[in-house]
This record gives structure tokens, C-alpha cells and sequence, in this order.
């Protein structure tokens, strides 16, 4: 290394963040708000953010009734209520970093689609007063939910039998989200360096070293990690398990009558109306174990159940060619909370997303960021 190089891009930093999705974005945006002095370098081992950042479906939501519903029972109301109050003011710091032009925010709401299979449409309506009410504490609005059926035929559906409308649901661009974060914090002075990995940190004197694959080391007071799915790969043995989740896109449909973001099964398929071509993803039901991996490829499997559904409730009798697939990878665990902690001294982390990083990732990372400054006063 010449000692130009030793003096600007390898110098010891205050703090490294390993990852630059959503969640490593926000948390450098908040260090250098908090302590604009700090001297900061993301690591990121993909040429652009490589995990769930760039690759979900730009869903700005906070549950459906469905997935609240399930929330509750396996992890408790408190529970569920902080988290839905974190995805909720998290979407809101959202829109007051960005504008609605910068992140194609599409604020069209969003729905829950119901079959007339008995259970879950049923217990949704029997819980709709108690939702809307808790909701109401945490966004002021009256009525969140509420029932839309007399929009199904409207919006071309087959095979769907009920609906409940969320106003404040949204669809974003999170390609663009992403690209806005990156200009922000390098504006603010945010050093990036891409295509690095890290494989191991160890605790030095005065902070901590760090390994990477490309056998270069870095040194730093404080290190943060936002590596989400990939967390396993630096902290063995953390409560990750990485899941990944499929997507597909048709070529543009003429007359797609349905606009907005919208939920079935408890979430398990998700789809929208984008520029007239239909984004689905889920299906990862029927492959429940299949699917906890990292790698990115598409699953013949999965990719066969959403096209099924495209034919058999979005797009009955229509012709359409499927353009595009992917996967992304998402971090969950055998709690449904993020892991936002210090794991010893000097080496935080912030993950395990369950699915929500979009929402979640701007406040927690505040969480994260208060604590990193804390500790180091
Ligand atoms: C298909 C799909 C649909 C989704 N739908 C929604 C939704 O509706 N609403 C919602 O809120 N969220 C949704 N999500 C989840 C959301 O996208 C994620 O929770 C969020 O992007 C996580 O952000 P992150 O920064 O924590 O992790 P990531 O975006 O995964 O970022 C982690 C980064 O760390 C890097 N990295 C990993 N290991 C290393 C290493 N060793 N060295 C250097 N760099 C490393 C990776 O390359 C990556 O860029 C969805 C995700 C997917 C895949």
C-alpha cells in the first residue's frame, strides 16, 4: 500500500459499518447526524448493495390485518404494537428524508385479499374494531382498514371473495431509495468502498480490526454491522436464518384495472400494479425450508406457484409474458424483532429485519446510532 493510499481510503476510521443495504444507509446517515465529526467507511462486498435492498417488491407498509393478527398470537400485542409503531414512523422518516419524485412514492393504499375459505377473512372482520382502534394511536387516522369488497370486479380479480383497504399503505422505488441514501451519505462524507468482504473482526487496543477476503485490514473505534441475512457468515451462531424470497414481472398488460399494493395469505404472495405490469412475489410456502438459503438463484418450484397465480387470480384468460425474475435475501430468526445491540464492547449490530427493512430500517438504525454515540461518551 503507498502511504497515499494508507493516508485516505485505509486510514483508522471512528466508526466502520459493514453493509450498505437500507439498514447500513440509514445507520451512517444517523451517525453523521448525531456527530457530524465522526470519521465513517461502509464496507460493502457487492459492486452495488447486494442482499434485500434492492431486490424486494417497494412495498411501504406496516401489516396487513392478516399478518397483525398472526403477530399477536405468536409474539405477543406489545410486541406487535412496537413493531407496527417502528414500521409506521420509520416509513414516515422515509418520506421526510426523500420526496415523493426521488422514490416514485405511489401512495394508491393497499389491500388484503381474502378466498371465501373459512378462517382467516372471518377473524379479520371479528378483529377490525380492535386494529383500526390501536391503529388509530399509533397514526391518528380513524379508520385504517376497512372493507372494500365492491372493488374485486372492478380490479379484474378471480377467485378472491373479500377485501380490506389499508389508505395508508403505499408502493416506493427502493432501486432509487437505495440510490438516494447512497448520494446523502456521501454527501454528509460517508466513505464507501465497494467489492470488499469481511470474513472477521478481533478486538485491537483501541477498537477493533477487521479481516477481509481480499486480505486487506481496516481498523476502527467502533464497528457496526448491517449485514442482515449474511450475519451468520461474521457472528456464527446469532439468530439468522436467511430466507430468500422470489419476484416476477410481466411485460406491460393492457387495461390492468387494480392500482396499489396488495397482500394474500397472510402475506405469503404479495403483488402490484407496476406501470402496468404485474410485480408478484412469495410463493415461499411451498418451499418453506427450500427457501431459508443465500444463494440468489430462482426456485423452478416457486416460480411455477406465482406464475399459477398470476393465471388463476390476477390475470384470468390474458395472454402475458413474464420479463423478469429474482430473488432477494431476507434475515429472519426465531423472533420476529430485529437484533439491535451491542455484542461486546466496541461491535454492534443491527439485524435480522424479518421481511420489514424497509419500514424498519430508519429507526432502528436511529436506535443503533443513539447507542453507538452513547457508548463511546
Ligand atoms: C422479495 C422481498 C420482498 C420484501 N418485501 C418487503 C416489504 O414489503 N416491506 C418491507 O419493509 N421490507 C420488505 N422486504 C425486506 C427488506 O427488503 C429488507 O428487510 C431490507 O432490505 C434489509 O436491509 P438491510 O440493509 O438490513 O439488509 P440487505 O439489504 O440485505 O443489506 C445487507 C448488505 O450487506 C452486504 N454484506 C453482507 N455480508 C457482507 C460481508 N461479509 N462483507 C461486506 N458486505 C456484506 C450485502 O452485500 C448487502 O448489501 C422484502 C425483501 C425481499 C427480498
Amino acid at each position: 500500500m503507498s502511504i497515499w493510499e494508507k493516508e485516505t481510503f485505509f486510514k483508522p476510521q471512528d466508526v466502520i459499518i459493514v453493509g450498505s443495504g437500507f439498514t447500513g444507509l440509514w445507520g451512517a446517515l444517523h451517525l453523521k447526524r448525531l456527530n457530524p465529526n465522526c470519521t465513517i467507511t461502509i464496507l460493502e462486498r457487492g459492486v452495488i448493495p447486494t442482499g434485500a435492498s434492492t431486490r424486494n417488491a417497494g412495498f411501504s407498509c406496516f401489516g396487513s390485518p392478516s399478518e397483525l393478527i398472526a403477530d399477536a398470537a405468536s409474539m405477543g400485542e406489545a410486541s406487535m404494537w412496537k413493531l407496527v409503531d417502528q414500521r409506521f414512523r420509520g416509513l414516515q422518516m422515509i418520506r421526510t428524508f426523500f420526496s415523493s419524485e426521488e422514490i416514485n412514492y405511489d401512495p394508491s393504499g393497499g389491500y388484503e385479499c381474502f378466498t371465501a375459505e373459512p378462517g382467516s377473512w372471518e377473524q379479520c372482520c371479528d378483529q377490525m374494531g380492535w386494529l383500526n382502534k390501536e391503529l388509530k394511536q399509533v397514526t391518528g387516522e380513524n379508520e385504517v382498514f376497512k372493507i372494500a369488497d365492491e372493488k374485486i370486479s372492478n380490479f379484474g380479480f378471480q377467485g378472491f371473495d373479500h377485501m380490506i383497504e389499508n389508505k395508508l399503505e403505499a408502493g416506493l422505488h427502493p432501486g432509487r431509495l437505495v440510490q438516494a441514501l447512497l448520494a446523502q451519505v456521501q454527501r454528509a462524507g460517508v466513505q464507501i468502498l465497494t467489492g470488499i468482504e469481511v470474513t472477521g473482526y478481533k478486538a485491537a487496543n483501541e477498537g477493533v480490526t477487521l479481516q477481509t477476503r481480499q486480505g486487506l485490514s481496516f481498523g476502527t473505534k467502533q464497528l457496526l454491522l448491517c449485514t442482515n441475512a449474511f450475519t451468520p457468515g461474521i457472528v456464527p451462531g446469532i439468530d439468522i436464518i436467511p430466507n430468500r424470497g422470489q419476484v416476477l414481472l410481466t411485460s406491460p398488460i393492457e387495461g390492468l384495472a387494480f392500482k396499489g399494493t396488495f397482500h394474500f395469505d397472510q402475506g405469503f404472495y404479495y403483488f402490484r400494479n407496476l406501470d402496468n405490469r404485474v410485480l408478484l412475489g412469495g410463493a415461499r410456502n411451498f418451499a418453506l425450508e427450500a427457501e431459508n438459503v443465500s444463494e440468489m438463484e430462482t426456485s423452478e418450484i416457486v416460480q411455477q406457484q406465482l406464475e399459477l397465480f398470476l393465471r388463476e387470480h390476477l390475470l384470468p384468460g390474458k395472454t402475458f409474458t413474464i420479463t423478469d425474475r429474482w430473488t432477494g435475501i431476507m434475515a429472519m430468526g426465531h423472533e420476529k424483532s430485529p437484533i439491535v445491540q451491542e455484542l461486546s464492547p466496541a461491535v454492534f449490530c443491527c439485524v435480522r429485519m424479518s421481511g420489514m427493512g424497509v419500514a424498519l430500517a430508519p429507526l432502528v438504525a436511529l436506535e443503533i446510532a443513539t447507542l453507538m454515540c452513547a457508548a463511546k461518551a
